[in-house]
């Protein structure tokens, strides 16, 4: 009988059998820690009837636990290299499959169409590469895919930004632009121990709950995360300055006729803004300047 993958020791057999070699532009840290793997797949609330997308299997640590949880799970990985060892330590899950792409250039609506059935609970979990954290979980949530949500790991600093109230520093457009789609709250710190090879940052594992209604409704998405973006432009500066160099002096006049239809203190920062009030003050500006 096997150990698990995950097991220290046989995580490094199977490291050594292969003769693999890290590759750190690709993110390859192995979680080696059978407690934070329990919590990862814990949090991801599976029924035996759920499907799982999982991103970045590496050897199949995760992936092993997931299988034995969900009905089905596909995992996407980038490195060629894992796949002759993920066949061989898969082989007993009939359940798993690998697919060798680059999640960000996969079409996960058709992946979803041809492996899971229809209104089948999916959740995306993946202890991710930090270099592609933002624009995978942002591809997750603005391609209005049927997922519950996403369990993820992922560097510290990038998921207190992400799960950040209004007034904190960490607050931004990252916080806005998935706080809008999904409820996130963090699950557990992670410390970089766990980890073969370690990183040099710690971790955290942050679940995020795709809303069944965004938070409010507006007239053009795109252009209030212009506005957002533009708010943060400058930190220290205050939102009608901000908002000035983003539109123009000239149109100072209708930026503060914008603020005071939406009940802002010109004065105030960007980063004390709730989403309600971007979401609110985005109409405006979009139905005087656009
Ligand atoms: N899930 C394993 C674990 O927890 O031990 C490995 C996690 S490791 C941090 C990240 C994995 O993601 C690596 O196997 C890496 O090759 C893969 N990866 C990196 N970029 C990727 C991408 N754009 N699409 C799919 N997989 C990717």
């Amino acid at each position: 009988m096997n150990k698990d993958i995950s097991a220290p020791q046989r995580t490094k057999e199977i490291i050594a059998k292969h003769n693999f070699s890290f590759k750190k532009s690709l993110g390859q840290n192995f979680l080696i820690d059978q407690n934070i793997l329990n919590n990862i797949v814990s949090a991801a609330d599976l029924s035996p009837d759920s499907g799982v997308i999982e991103i970045g299997p590496g050897i199949g640590s995760l992936t092993e636990r997931l299988a034995k949880k969900a009905k089905n799970v596909v995992a996407f990985e980038i490195d060629q290299r894992l796949i002759p060892i993920l066949e061989e330590t898969l082989e007993p899950y009939e359940n798993a499959k690998v697919i060798n792409q680059d999640v960000l250039e996969a079409d996960i609506h058709a992946v979803i169409e041809e492996n899971f059935s229809d209104g089948q609970d999916i959740m995306v979990v993946a202890n991710l590469p930090y270099y592609v954290t933002t624009p995978i979980i942002l591809k997750l949530l603005n391609d209005n895919l049927p997922i519950r949500g996403i369990v993820i790991m992922i560097q510290k600093e990038v998921a207190d930004r992400i799960a950040a109230k209004p007034s904190t520093k960490e607050y931004g457009s990252l916080s806005i632009a998935i706080q809008f789609f999904a409820e996130a709250e963090t699950v557990m710190t992670v410390p970089h121990t766990v980890f073969i090879p370690k990183p040099n940052v710690d971790s955290a594992v942050i679940k995020i709950t795709k809303r069944t209604e965004p938070l409010a409704i507006v007239k053009d998405e795109e252009f209030m995360f212009e506005v957002v973006r533009a708010s943060f432009a400058q930190r220290r500066k205050t939102i009608i300055n901000n908002l000035k160099s983003f539109f123009g002096k000239d149109e100072k006049d209708k930026v503060e006729q914008a603020l005071n239809a939406s009940g802002i203190d010109p004065k105030r920062r960007g980063e004390t803004l709730s989403i309600e009030e971007f979401a609110k003050l985005s109409d405006e500006l979009h139905h005087l300047l656009k």
